[in-house]
């Protein structure tokens, strides 16, 4: 098995005791995938490698790896952290979300492409204060695909109408028209503007998606809805998810 020493670019997403005082970090990068690295020493006082992967530090790491199991971490580069992440814990609750969601769509060292700035953009904006709980819900809409239960959002299932009024079915696996309610019991029943929320936050490439801003009403209801989609299509049980629910309680 050969090992070689590797500069990977990423975002610490997860770490957790391991042996003594050492950590396991998880870094999410875009081509070399979520790597699980070994940090020595870490949970000792003064520990420069300690601090280079706090939760939401992001920058370059040398690792030694073989490209699969656990990698070690060797030194690092210009370590930066998203700040308002580690200190807000509702913001941090999201993100810790987020990621875990992307993690458990991809087996370890799986390019994450697109993926990776779905992830990369989310946790900026919402470092940058942008509302947490919007950028969720489009992360979980994009990615579905993942999961590989993307759902039909551009054209009706049943007709392939692009235009009109639509409400969501998750038994077909996307959007109806209104033609077919009256056949389709178990659709959603989204009012047509939480329908088109769904079509616009799953649909527009991240880039092209600003400060959207959406009704509390309108942003429960599809919150429900994605909940529904989850829970009926990938039925994870995260958690990070169950933490998040519990914080909003509050
Ligand atoms: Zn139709």
């Amino acid at each position: 098995m050969v090992r070689e020493l590797k500069e990977v670019q990423g975002i610490i997403i997860k770490r957790q005791k391991y042996k003594e005082a050492d950590l396991l970090a998880k870094v999410f990068t875009k081509n070399d995938g979520i790597i699980t690295m070994i940090v020595r020493g870490a949970l000792r006082p003064k520990s420069r490698l300690g601090a280079a992967t706090m939760i939401f530090s992001y920058g370059t790491y040398v690792i030694n790896t073989s490209g699969h199991g656990l990698s070690m971490l060797r030194t690092y580069k210009e370590v930066k952290q998203f700040d308002n992440l580690y200190q807000d814990m509702t913001k941090n609750a999201y993100a810790s979300f987020i990621f875990d969601l992307i993690d458990h769509a991809f087996i370890e060292y799986q390019s994450l492409g697109k993926y990776f700035d779905l992830g990369e953009f989310a946790v900026r904006k919402i470092n940058e204060g942008v509302d947490p709980e919007m950028i969720t819900q489009i992360v979980q809409m994009q990615l579905l695909e993942a999961y590989g239960v993307k759902p039909e959002l551009e054209k009706c299932v049943i007709c392939g109408k692009t235009k009109g009024i639509f409400d969501y079915s998750i038994k077909l696996g996307g959007i109806i028209c209104s033609d077919h309610f009256y056949q389709e019991n178990n659709r959603l029943h989204l009012k047509p503007k939480e329908t088109a929320i769904l079509r616009t936050i799953g649909l527009l490439p991240i880039e092209r998606l600003g400060n959207i801003s959406i009704s509390e009403d309108s942003k429960k209801a599809t919150r429900d809805a994605i909940d529904r989609i989850y829970r009926q299509t990938v039925d994870l049980n995260l958690k990070t998810k169950k933490f998040l629910d519990e914080l909003k309680l509050f």
